[in-house]
């Protein structure tokens, strides 16, 4: 590893990298640029074969009888809180530390969301908090598979199927991820993928539900199409014109020039999942050295997919705050981020539901100290390495 200047690029030392290295991007390959023109040519740019093909790939890869393709995976939450019938008056118990899409998409159906504090190991969604949670209007539960490890699904099934609710599984951070050995995709009774570029497979924007439950599977097509019972493609091929609307949907279709590149993508997978875990492994082993440095655990019992790679800092050995070192690592042109800002912690929330701050110690604390690591499947060994020194030279500044 070469040696870098110690004075941090934010005090005017050389920066790790002399140019910016993204926290995620996709790759887009000749292969899936000649698939997308190919449909572009085959005279089906919507709802045709390639929106079957994709879902027939994406059904095999998460292990799921059904998947439904939508336009992002904001629609597929929607269509998956449409299929477990929230209503007004309905509750939902889902988790802080994920994207607000996970949490609006209850707000969509007119239910309320309710939040349950994660486990401060993976961030995941605290089964005993979930249980604290549930009222007699409790319907559903939302559990994320943050940054890619699978929810804790033993003890969310369990709650489920005790109290019979219906298990929705966000893993728009874990495809390809597995727990007990099993994809996730058929353990939930529905599981919501999403497509969007900084994901592990790309349609541009796009989304997928996953479950092994035909009636489910029937409701999510209905939800996706205008609660229109017979879709165009069909009515075309059956020259019928007469349809039926028998519930309020939406036009949440995936196109199949979106489609055609998702096949493609879908193909690059294990190799995309490879090159992620041994990122993960690389860096893992690397920041296990520095004190000051938290890395992500990994339980037993899973397999994740890495779609990003959290630390978090250490406050009482550093004699800065987590906003003092990303600037620092930004200016050594490391692409940081922070994964999430606690949901009920924004505007919209505090408004509507009157939080102040500090119902959710466990997530907030995470929040406070948590810094987002470039991970990519693109991302060679020395791209990693610069990370590492990054990283190294920042917190070893900082260290008391
Ligand atoms: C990306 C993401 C979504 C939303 O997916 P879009 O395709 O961007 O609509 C929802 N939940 C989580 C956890 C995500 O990471």
């Amino acid at each position: 590893m070469p040696v870098h200047e110690k004075t941090l690029a934010l005090h005017g030392g050389a920066p790790v990298r002399s140019t910016l290295l993204p926290y995620g991007r996709q790759e887009i390959d000749d292969d899936d640029v000649a698939a997308v023109v190919e449909t572009l040519r085959s005279g089906w740019l919507t709802t045709g074969p390639k929106v079957a093909e994709f879902e027939a790939a994406a059904a095999e890869v998460a292990g799921a009888a059904h998947a439904v393709a939508f336009s992002s995976g904001t629609a597929a939450l929607h269509g998956a809180a449409f299929a477990a019938d929230l209503q007004p008056g309905d509750e939902a118990v889902t988790t802080p530390l994920t994207f607000c899409a996970t949490a609006n998409s209850i707000l969509y159906q007119g239910a309320t969301p309710v939040f349950a504090d994660v486990s401060d190991d993976t961030l995941n969604v605290d089964p005993a908090e979930v249980r604290r949670r549930l009222t007699p209007r409790t319907k559903a539960i939302f559990a994320v598979d943050f940054a890619g490890h699978p929810a804790d699904l033993d003890a969310l099934s369990e709650i489920a199927a005790a109290r019979g609710l219906v298990l929705v599984e966000d893993a728009c951070h874990a495809l390809g991820a597995e727990h007990r050995g099993r994809r996730v995709g058929g353990l939930a009774a529905m599981t919501v993928f999403s497509f969007h570029p900084v994901k592990h497979v790309t349609t541009g924007e796009g989304g997928m539900v996953t479950t092994n439950d035909a009636a489910l599977a029937a409701r999510l097509r209905l939800f996706r199409s205008h609660g229109i019972d017979v879709e165009a493609h069909q009515r075309q091929a059956a020259a019928r014109w007469r349809y039926d609307m028998v519930a309020l949907g939406n036009n949440y279709r995936l196109s199949d020039i979106a489609c055609a590149l998702g096949v493609s993508q879908l193909r690059k997978l294990p190799a995309n999942l490879a090159r992620r875990r041994r990122v993960a492994e690389r860096y893992t082993a690397a920041f296990s050295k520095i004190e000051g440095v938290r890395t992500p655990a990994v339980r037993a019992e899973a397999l994740p997919a890495w779609h990003l790679y959290v630390i978090r800092l250490v406050p009482e050995v550093l004699r800065a705050d987590r906003d003092d070192v990303l600037a620092a690592l930004r200016a050594e042109n490391i692409g940081v981020n922070v994964h999430y800002i606690p949901v009920h912690t924004l505007r919209y929330y505090r408004e509507r539901f009157g939080y102040k701050g500090g119902e959710y110690p466990v997530a907030e604390a995470a929040h406070a100290v948590e810094i987002t690591l470039p991970l990519f499947h693109a991302m060679t060994d020395a791209d990693t390495d610069d990370v590492v020194a990054a990283v190294d030279k920042v917190i070893a500044h900082f260290r008391r």
